[in-house]
């Protein structure tokens, strides 16, 4: 369990969360929907250890981890895809997946680990010696996440993954989300587009001006649309 308790997150004199408080469970795949600006980045920040928290505390599995560095977090198995697909636009997809299990520190089954986010992403398999800046946007944001999932996350955050994307596309990497959460990695995904983001998870948290303003049933939050 992720647990996020009164978390207030500044820069500078600007408040940008206020006593956030949200829960992802083991298992979960819960979206947090907002406008621009409302705080969502933020967020994912907090808990990746990238914006630390003035007031509250946020606990994985029990333990505080708003103390804790960036690269501990990830190595507690908290991976966080950010908003933007920054890929190694250099090297190859083969090589960015690599830079992810380097995170990990363990390299031991780098071949299964492909094989496992190949199995996920067929469209990467068949680019996989394509230098990364050569690939569609779309593909782009399926190696970043590809990348994150290297690490073997037991959460993975993720930061508007269809940001620029045309809806057919963001439609197979939702159906691929759906499929690496049953496959047992925990997702909290960011996202400005409610309706896409309230068909493909169980729970929904909204977030207005830094505050949270519902929490519900992502079916239930579709129907009040
Ligand atoms: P969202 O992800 O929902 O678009 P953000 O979490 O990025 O929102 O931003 C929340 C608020 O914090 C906004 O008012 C934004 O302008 C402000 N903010 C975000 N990043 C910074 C920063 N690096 N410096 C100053 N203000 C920031
Ligand atoms: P989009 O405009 O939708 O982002 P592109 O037209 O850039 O997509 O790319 C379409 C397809 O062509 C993608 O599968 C991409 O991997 C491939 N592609 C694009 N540029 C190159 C390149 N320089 N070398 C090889 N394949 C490429």
């Amino acid at each position: 369990m992720l647990e996020l308790k009164n978390i207030d997150v500044f820069y500078d004199n600007i408040q940008a969360l206020k006593e956030v408080n949200l829960t992802v469970g083991e298992g979960e795949m819960v979206t947090l929907i907002g406008a621009n600006g409302a705080g969502k980045s933020t967020t994912l920040r907090a808990i990746s250890g990238l914006n630390k928290p003035k007031k509250g505390e946020i606990k994985f599995k029990g333990r505080v981890i708003s103390s804790l560095k960036a690269s501990d977090i990830v190595r507690m198995g908290i991976s966080h895809v950010p908003e933007g697909r920054r890929i190694f636009a250099n090297m190859t997809v083969m090589e960015n997946l690599e830079m992810g299990a380097y995170i990990r520190g363990d390299r031991g089954n780098l071949k299964r680990d492909y094989d496992e986010v190949f199995s996920l992403f067929p469209r990467l398999k068949e680019r996989k010696n394509q230098i990364a800046g050569t690939l569609s946007g779309g593909e782009q944001q399926m190696l970043a996440i590809g990348r994150a999932l290297m690490a073997k996350p037991k959460y993975l955050l993720l930061d508007e993954p269809s940001m620029g994307l045309a809806p057919l596309i963001v439609k197979e990497i939702f159906s691929i989300l759906e499929n690496i959460n049953k496959l047992g990695t925990t997702i909290l995904l960011v996202e400005q587009n409610a309706n896409m983001a309230l068909n493909v998870t169980d729970r929904a948290y909204i977030i207005k001006n830094g505050k949270i303003e519902l929490e519900g049933r992502s079916k239930d939050l579709l129907k009040d649309e």
